[in-house]
């Protein structure tokens, strides 16, 4: 079994719904068990402006699955909630769920890029995988409270504050 830490996102169509039905699916995943789950996070929208505010969050899980056939999973998990992909890079979406961490792999194909290629430099996916995990660090060893305290968090709150 494998820890493998994933980022969840949704700002579009009441996030609240969407993060809890995404978390349902993962529940249901083959060979994969939920072992933690962050609290939600809100925090302003990464790319382009005049969008709703992110519900961020982090789930932690044990599974058997190998890293491309976790990553299909979440694509489909993604498609059966109604996301569309725009043209639009970081625009809105319903729901996005990326692989942050799996186990110690380091993983750069064209399809699937582990550690997540940017999770150093987003302080809404450190801080709650940091809440699960206070302790973890990169395959090169770098702890990721270390990357996080170089970041501007303070705009990050609870959902419901
Ligand atoms: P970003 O990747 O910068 O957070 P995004 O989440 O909006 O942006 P998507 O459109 O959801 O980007 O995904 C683009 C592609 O990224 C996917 O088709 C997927 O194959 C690829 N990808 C590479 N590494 C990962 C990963 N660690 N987790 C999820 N998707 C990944
Ligand atoms: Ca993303
Ligand atoms: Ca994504």
């Amino acid at each position: 079994m494998t820890r493998a830490y994933l980022a969840l996102g949704s700002n579009l169509a009441d996030p609240l719904q969407q993060v809890d039905a995404a978390l349902r699916a993962l529940d249901a995943l083959p060979d994969t068990t939920r072992v933690a789950t962050s609290a939600f996070y809100r925090t302003p929208p990464y790319g382009p402006p005049n969008q709703p505010d992110y519900l961020n969050a982090a789930v932690a899980l044990e599974t058997a699955l190998a890293p491309k056939a976790l990553l299909d999973h979440t694509q489909r998990i993604e498609l059966e909630h109604g996301r569309v992909r725009k043209s639009e890079r970081w625009g809105p979406r319903t729901l996005d769920i990326d692989i942050m961490l799996f186990g110690q792999l380091s993983l750069n194909t064209p399809r699937l890029i582990v550690p997540h290629y940017d999770m150093y430099n987003r302080a809404f996916m450190l801080v709650p995988l940091l809440e699960l995990a206070p302790d973890a660090a990169l395959p090169d060893g770098q702890a990721l409270r270390d990357l996080l305290a170089r970041l501007d968090a303070s705009a990050i709150r609870p959902w419901r504050s």
